[in-house]
């Protein structure tokens, strides 16, 4: 045998931690997609999308060195221009530069901006959790009011009744105050990590300095033990800080959301400021009892000066899609099937095929979903289609009726057909929809 024969090609596979969404999957993404925007749509929140890629800097700028997902997780590359660019880690950082960008800070207040799209972090795949995932997320900007907080979290809860979920869920919350407030709190947490450092994992050590809030996620058995006894961080809240969590908290009440107040809650990014919130499921079957949060989010009063716009507090959070769906999966939710009637085209021969190129626009342009398989020649492959891709009704166009100018409608589910002039096919669909939907 030849050499180039035996030597069978690699096939290549999709990079470790991406995935395809394939068309059998692409039911529960609308299905996903439409809840989104109805629910988005209902809070008064307008669609933005921004670009993929942003300049590096937005992200360390934005979100912050000695976080994990810039210090760690970036795609970062160096363009053939030069440029410096990162494909986004987050959404937060990339729609508060396009408002910035775009003069929205001119809007009424607050601007309420949502965007559904791809983030891309370099972690280690595990279950749920992907280098190329999806999320959901809204920004409120230019509000400090409590009453956005509070909506904020109760939007998931609505997104998930909208998904009739039959899982219920329930939000971490916690505050971790402001420009007035943290500083002293962090600083009583250095003190505090330091006078223990011995007891702490390495990894855990180097942060002490540079980001103690990030101790509390350690995994590790002993410094978990340590965090127990640290510093709380609501006995540093200055009074606005205390104020507003205590009104967040009462209209949580007010809203009937689940909330668990969790005082070690800080979230990976440093741009947040006050509330911080974390959505989970109650029942957690799918992954074996470990917990990775839905989503979550928070306030960032001070991120829209950081990033070089007028200084105004905002608000936003993001939920990620492809454990939504996992959970759609689970619960095999009911996915909407489109209203619309279904109908299929049949063509035989060659002047036919060419005539029904023709009533298919016709049809398409008049609101009727209409399928086909023109690359088909036998009748009796494309009624087999028809059936499979559940056709309520097919047209049949053969030689004789393209000449006649009529064409046969078959009702799919009793065979019976009749023969009609083309002409009168729109009217005959529309009455026949009219009668089934009666
Ligand atoms: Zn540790
Ligand atoms: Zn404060």
């Amino acid at each position: 045998m030849p050499f180039a024969v035996r030597m069978k090609k690699q096939p290549i596979v999709a990079p470790k931690g991406t995935f395809d969404i394939l068309p059998q999957d692409f039911p529960y993404w609308d299905r996903l997609e439409e809840a989104i925007k109805k629910v988005a749509a209902s809070y008064g929140f307008k669609r933005i999308e921004t670009p993929i890629i942003e300049h590096t800097d937005l992200f360390v700028r934005g979100v912050g060195n000695f976080t994990d997902i810039v210090g760690k997780e970036m795609y970062s590359f160096k363009t053939k221009g030069d440029d410096e660019l990162s494909l986004r880690p987050e959404g937060t950082a990339p729609v508060i530069r396009a408002y910035i960008q775009n003069g929205m800070d001119n809007m009424p207040r607050p601007v309420k901006l949502f965007y559904v799209g791809p983030m891309f972090r370099h972690e280690n795949p595990q279950a749920g959790r992907f280098r190329e995932f999806h999320q959901f997320g809204i920004e409120a900007i230019g509000s400090s009011n409590p009453v956005l907080d509070a909506q904020a979290i109760k939007m998931f809860f609505s997104l998930m009744e909208e998904l009739k979920l039959k899982n219920k869920f329930f939000v971490k919350v916690n505050s971790i105050g402001d420009r007035t407030c943290r500083p002293k709190y962090i600083s009583a947490l250095k003190s505090y990590y330091k006078s223990q450092q011995g007891k702490l994992c390495p990894d855990c050590r180097k942060k002490i300095a540079t980001n103690p809030l990030r101790i509390f996620d350690c995994k590790n058995e002993k410094c978990t033990r340590v965090s127990l006894q640290a510093p709380n961080i609501l006995d540093y809240l200055c009074d606005e800080c205390n104020a507003h969590f205590k009104q967040v908290l009462d209209y949580l009440d007010e809203l009937g959301v689940t909330y668990l107040l969790d005082t070690k809650l800080a979230r990976g990014l440093d741009y947040y400021t006050k509330t911080v919130f974390e959505f989970y499921p109650e029942a957690n079957s799918a992954e074996g009892g470990k917990t990775n949060a839905l989503g979550g989010g928070g306030r960032y009063d001070y991120l829209v000066e950081l990033l070089g716009g007028k200084p105004v507090p905002a608000l936003g959070m993001a939920i990620g899609l492809e454990r939504i769906i996992g959970l759609m999966k689970q619960e095999k939710v009911k996915l909407a099937m489109p209203k619309e009637e279904r109908v299929f085209l049949i063509q035989l021969g060659d002047m036919a095929r060419k005539k029904s190129l023709g009533i298919f626009e016709e049809l398409r342009k008049n609101k009727i979903m209409v399928e086909e398989a023109f690359s088909k020649d036998s009748i009796k492959a494309q009624l087999k289609t028809a059936a499979k891709n559940g056709a309520n009704i097919a047209l049949i166009l053969g030689q004789k009726e393209a000449i006649d100018d009529n064409i046969i409608v078959r009702d799919m589910q009793s065979g019976i057909q009749e023969t009609i002039p083309l002409h009168k096919l729109l009217g005959e669909l529309k009455k026949r929809f009219k009668e089934q939907a009666a």
